[in-house]
């Protein structure tokens, strides 16, 4: 029985679920239009108000007729996540916690520096694959967040440092799909956010400003050239199969030489051929940090189109684990320079509001066994890889009539 006859049997007025506009695509605004029996240019303004002008109040949009104005209000809406609070750090990063349907509370963070400003964005509530020095894989998995919530983080960031409309100041010019979740396991939402990031008519970021960081969900991976043009970082974390099988547990499934062969695909299929691929290596003390870890990573690396990004482990409650020693950083780096291969540091931020790399755990709960949590984790990327491994039909936009 449906929701509208169950409603009216108990004499109530049925809810009909109105579409939200936050999270479509150009493509499934222009669908959405299309089927309310709206020209496609309808699609093209909405867009701007929302990502370009920050407006989601549909008595705003100008230049839309007071009649289709209220056609969209009776069949769709604008609707954002909650921000729950606003946490800003001395230095400058500020960090947001929003709770989306259900009650979790994903975590966004932006960070100045000079001219850039980068947001790191959130792609799922809590995070499957488990990796063993992540707060966020520590908290399980809760599920993925729509496109609505992924590109509602960054309209609600730049609403916060007032972004929006005509003179638009560029306050956030880089995002990182870095937040909580695996980005590649939550695939269509990812791509569709990350498109609306760098559309013109929206946040107008440039595409080698945008980077989607995985770790290495090799099908979903392979599924990716000619979606998107974003920018490419691989967590790597060790330089050989078997230390990596125990940091990061897909690398099972999807071994480091697969991974690679991957990722150079994506890259050699971008349209400007000159990108490298970021590699993310978090230096846990005595685990992977020692100069021969260096050495058989440049080695690894060598022939490879790469940047070389350290992070120095960042500890948390929940992981024994503990940072690298300066001297061993710098000696780690150093013998990655002279392999000639680019390499920075990335510093931690936001030490004052928790804020830095691997400290987003959100509220997501999750006790399961790890044992049982990577039959989960593996059944979660066997159904995704089946699922790209068809031609995916365009999503059913759910739409009721006005
Ligand atoms: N799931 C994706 C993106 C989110 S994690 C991925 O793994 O790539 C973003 C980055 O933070 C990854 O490179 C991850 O390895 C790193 N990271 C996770 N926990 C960390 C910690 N405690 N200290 C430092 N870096 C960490
Ligand atoms: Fe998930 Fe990334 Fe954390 Fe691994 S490092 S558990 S893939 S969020």
């Amino acid at each position: 029985m449906s929701v509208e006859i169950q409603a009216a049997q108990a004499g109530e007025t049925p809810t009909i679920s109105k579409t939200n506009l936050m999270g479509l695509s150009e493509e499934k605004l222009v669908a959405f239009f299309d089927s309310i029996g709206e020209k496609r240019f309808r699609a093209t303004q909405v867009l701007k108000w929302i990502h370009q002008m920050g407006v989601i109040d549909f008595d705003l949009m100008t230049n839309i007729s007071k009649a289709l104005r209220a056609k969209l209000q009776a069949c769709a809406e604008i609707r954002l996540p909650e921000v729950q609070e606003q946490l800003d750090s001395a230095d400058g990063t500020r960090k947001f916690l929003i709770k989306v349907d259900g009650g979790s509370v994903i975590e966004t963070v932006f960070i100045p520096d000079g001219e850039r400003g980068t947001l790191c964005v959130s792609s799922q509530i809590g995070c499957a694959l488990d990796c063993s020095f992540c707060a966020t894989g520590k908290q399980g998995f809760n599920r993925d967040l729509t496109a609505a919530e992924i590109i509602g983080q960054v309209w609600i960031a730049a609403n916060s440092f007032g972004q929006f409309g005509e003179k638009r100041p560029r306050i956030i010019t880089n995002v990182v799909m870095m937040g909580m979740g695996e980005p590649l396991l939550n695939f269509h939402n990812v791509v569709d956010s990350m498109n609306l990031m760098m559309h013109d008519n929206c946040y107008c970021i440039s595409k080698r400003r945008v980077t989607l960081s995985t770790s290495g969900v090799v099908p979903a991976l392979d599924k990716l050239s000619g979606l998107t043009d974003a920018c490419l970082a691989i967590s790597l974390h060790a330089p050989n199969d078997e230390l990596r099988n125990q940091l990061v547990p897909i690398n099972k499934k999807y071994p480091i030489a697969m991974l690679l062969e991957s990722a150079q695909r994506y890259i050699a299929g971008l349209p400007d051929n000159h990108r490298k691929i970021t590699i993310e290596y978090t230096l846990i003390r005595n685990v992977n940090d020692r100069p021969h870890h260096a050495h058989e990573l440049a080695e690894l690396l060598k022939e490879i189109p790469v940047k070389i990004n350290l992070i120095p482990f960042n500890p948390f409650n929940l992981s024994n684990y503990e940072r690298v020693s300066n001297n061993a950083l710098r000696t780690f780096q150093e013998i990655l320079t002279k392999a000639d291969l680019i390499t920075t540091v990335r510093t931690t931020r936001g030490d004052d509001i928790d804020a830095a790399c691997g400290q987003l755990a959100g509220t997501v709960n999750d006790r399961t066994r790890r044992s049982e949590r990577y039959r989960a984790m593996s059944a979660q990327v066997d159904a995704l890889a089946a699922n790209l491994a068809v031609e995916v039909p365009e999503e059913t936009i759910k739409i009721m009539a006005p």
